[in-house]
């Protein structure tokens, strides 16, 4: 009890299977998308997305 609970999956971006992952929402949940499509990402790839999708709203300003 109290102990951290992670969801260990496969990757759908690099593929690796039984790794720590983490739901990326593939559109932004204050763009609507609690309800739409989610990808499990480990937490590499979820990291690089999130810096990614800040770099381009960042670029357009
Ligand atoms: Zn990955």
């Amino acid at each position: 009890m109290g102990k951290k609970r992670t969801e260990t999956g496969a990757c759908e971006l690099c593929l690796r299977e039984e790794v720590e992952i983490t739901i990326h929402h593939l559109t932004p949940k204050e763009m609507g998308g609690t309800f739409l499509p989610t990808a499990n990402l480990c937490i590499p790839c979820h990291k690089q997305i999130m810096l990614y999708i800040q770099m381009l709203s960042s670029e357009q300003g």
